[in-house]
């Protein structure tokens, strides 16, 4: 089979490998679709991510739909042909975060296409992949593998967003109009928030925001604009931008909350008389825990609309100009691949 692996920054190469065998609670599958996070676009631009590190070549790629292609031995709810959207997440399961539902936050999580663990687990970038048959689900009536490769993504948004215990009834400030910040908006949408900001200094975002459905967006660059945003009960912190997480602490209304879902900078000063004064709520988000198949029904059921997020499709040779057209901010959202 064919795999694109991240040898370094800017540098993926096409290589030969055997098909995987799927062990006895395993599915062979190959991925129809892979959605290219941010994540993956920070491998390729730095040949690393944050604090992960890749200790050799690996195969990128975690947000993915495919057609299931063979099954363990121990595999009853599955079957050769299904279309299934895939759960990147592998906790270990019996940590204390495991075991108290709180398994984003174990500290042996395996994930595909990630250095954060060792050994490192290929990702959708090649023809095939096993998966533990538990992070497969059958897609229902109503959402197309296509969609379905959006799910992770829409999960992180959908944990961000059940951080806070309501959203109905509230006014919410996005900071950050990327894919996160996108569905963000459409999940707060859906959960009857009645205004939504969102600020980005990108032209392409803001427009985009208007597009699926934000009441107004922000120049965070423009002084004047932050004047028509002020006591909002709940900001999202998508940019990972210092200065964006100081205008959303500004405007946030007392007692309001505020999530941070955005990689930020490993340390920055915040206002922090004004988070204690205003007695302000911060929740740091983490990928996601126990949405997936909510995700994945509200999509299905037409309550979530996933339209327009994927701006750019490339075939699956095309890789190397997938990757290097997601590190455009100009006119993309989501890239993705298609096999
Ligand atoms: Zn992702
Ligand atoms: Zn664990």
């Amino acid at each position: 089979m064919k795999t694109f692996l991240l040898y370094g920054s800017k540098d993926i190469r096409l290589t030969e490998k055997p098909i995987p065998e799927p062990g006895e609670d395993q599915v062979l599958i190959k991925p129809t679709f892979t959605g290219i996070c941010g994540s993956d676009v920070h491998y390729f631009q730095h040949g690393y991510c944050g604090n992960f590190v890749p200790k050799r070549p690996f195969a990128l790629g975690h947000e993915f739909a495919g057609i299931i292609q063979s099954v363990g031995s121990n595999v009853k709810e599955l079957k050769v042909g299904d279309e299934v959207a895939v759960d990147p997440s592998m906790p270990c399961g019996n940590c204390k975060h495991c075991r108290t539902g709180h398994y984003n936050l174990c500290l042996s999580m395996r994930y595909f296409g990630s250095a954060s663990c060792d050994p490192h687990i290929d990702g959708a970038m090649g023809q095939f992949l096993v998966a533990p048959a538990v992070n497969c689900y059958v897609l229902p009536a109503g959402i197309s593998m296509a969609q379905a490769s959006l799910l992770e993504p829409l999960c992180v948004a959908m944990h961000a967003v059940k951080r806070v215990d309501q959203i109905a009834g509230t006014s919410v400030l996005i900071t950050g109009g990327g894919p996160i910040g996108q569905l963000i908006l459409r999940v707060v949408r859906a959960f009857g928030a009645y205004q939504i900001t969102v600020s980005d200094v990108n032209e392409f975002a803001r427009e985009f925001s208007l597009k699926s459905g934000a009441d107004q967006v922000v120049n965070p660059l423009d002084e004047h604009a932050w004047k028509s945003c002020s006591n909002i009960d709940i900001v999202f912190e998508a940019s990972g931008v210092p200065s964006a997480l100081a205008n959303g602490l500004q405007v946030t209304r007392r007692g309001g909350s505020v999530v941070l879902v955005g990689t930020l900078p490993e340390s920055f000063s915040i206002p922090g008389n004004l988070i204690m004064n205003r007695e302000l709520k911060l929740y740091g988000s983490f990928r996601f825990a126990n949405v997936f198949e909510d995700a994945m029904n509200m999509v299905a059921a037409g309550i979530i609309n996933l339209d327009g997020i994927v701006t750019d499709t490339y075939s699956f040779d095309k890789i190397p100009e997938a990757m290097q057209r997601a590190l455009e901010k100009k006119g993309v959202m989501k890239v993705q691949i298609t096999l």
